[in-house]
């Protein structure tokens, strides 16, 4: 690591970073808080084999990072947070483990609130709960919300379709050919909605279990090798696995009008590649402005569930997407930059409102 773990908070402005190990669960995590301003701190728990700590760390600065922004544009009273758990989602995950993270989530009080993500399950919520209320995403037979990835998917679709607008003047997905670039839980809901449209739809993932069961679900998708992903033509591509694979080999091969997923953080350095894609004519829909969806649906606990409503304000996700794209055309900046001022400034003006008797 060039720079320091300080270097980087300040950098992009985190609040607190706090480290977690237990040497009999084997668990080592690392919790950040990103801001805090318009509430607490509410993100998933990511279970991933690391190459490095400091590959965990910078994750969980950046992931966090994301965070602030997607609940500050979505309207949500949250802060921005998240957390990495170091290991092999195969091996380490125990009742124990799931309980021990669960206090060190309770040991901060409600300034840090968790949820699923990335090899983590309403399963594994459920034993986080039973040492902490501060868990979101826990079964819907406790009474929580269950799996997130339904309502992510439909937050990107309605994304997907407002770039669609943008790009073509009609929102239709008909006989678009979209890859979905990892078929885990958000990408096989969001390649459901995309087959119900018409769409033609290209899968690609690392995992065989996951290609089998996507086309177990929906026979006309077609599977491409992930090495030739860029290769192909197509109209739109919705990284839907990790994050960075927008960069600047990718852009250099890529042939789509649209990106549009659910994966975090997909820019590499947002600001080298959002104004490549400027360049390059490819409209770029603001990652963590159309998969917010599951943020909304998890968020919706902690006020009393109402499904409808996370339904109705997932898809606002639509008119926020084409707000964003008048935003970013106005203020000739790139479309995640434009993105990023709009949460900012409702940071700034709720600070305000707070900060006055
Ligand atoms: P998941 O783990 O269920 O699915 C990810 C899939 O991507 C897996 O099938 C995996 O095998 C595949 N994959 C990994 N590397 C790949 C590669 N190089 N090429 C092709 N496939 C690859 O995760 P998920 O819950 O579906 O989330 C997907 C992405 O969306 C993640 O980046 C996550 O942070 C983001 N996200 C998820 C939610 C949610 O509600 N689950 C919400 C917001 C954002």
């Amino acid at each position: 690591m060039q720079q320091s773990v300080f270097e980087h908070m300040q950098q992009m402005g985190h609040e607190q970073l706090v480290f977690c190990h237990d040497p009999y669960s084997g668990l080592n995590a690392i919790i950040a808080i990103h801001n805090t301003t318009l509430g607490p701190a509410l993100g998933g728990t990511r279970l991933w084999n690391y190459n490095s700590h400091e590959e965990a760390v910078i994750d969980s600065l950046r992931l966090s990072r994301g965070m602030t922004y997607k609940a500050a544009i979505s309207g949500l009273n949250l802060g921005g947070g998240k957390a990495v758990i170091i290991g092999n989602a195969a091996d380490i995950k125990s009742e124990g483990l799931w309980r021990r993270y669960g206090k060190f989530v309770n040991s901060l009080n409600g300034k840090y609130i968790t949820a699923e993500d990335v090899n983590t399950s309403a399963r594994d919520m459920e034993y986080i709960s039973l040492e902490t209320d501060f868990v979101t995403g826990v079964p819907e037979y406790m009474g929580g919300s269950g799996d997130p990835s339904p309502f992510t998917a439909y937050g990107v679709f309605m994304g997907m379709k407002a770039s669609a607008k943008k790009m073509w003047g009609s929102d239709n997905l008909s006989g678009k050919k979209v890859l979905v670039q990892g078929v885990g839980h958000v990408g096989q809901y969001l390649v459901g909605h995309l087959v119900e449209e018409g769409a033609k739809v290209y899968i690609s993932d690392i995992n065989e279990t996951k290609i089998k069961e996507t086309l177990e679900k929906y026979r006309a998708v077609e599977v491409v090798g992930g090495s030739k992903i860029f290769d192909m033509e197509m109209d739109i591509y919705a990284p839907c696995a990790l994050g960075a694979t927008v960069n600047s080999e990718s852009i250099s091969k890529m042939k789509c009008a649209i990106i549009a997923g659910a994966a975090n953080n997909q820019l590499a350095d947002e600001t080298v590649h959002g104004p490549m894609l400027i360049e390059k004519g490819i409209l770029y829909a603001p990652d963590f402005l159309i998969n917010a969806g599951g943020l909304v649906n998890v968020s919706a606990e902690l006020e009393g569930y109402n499904r409808e409503r996370v339904m109705s304000n997932v898809e606002k996700i639509y008119e926020r997407t084409l707000e964003i794209y008048a935003t970013s055309e106005k203020e000739k900046v790139h479309t995640q930059l434009a993105a990023m001022h709009m949460a900012e400034k409702r940071i700034q003006a709720i600070a305000s409102v707070k900060s006055r008797l």
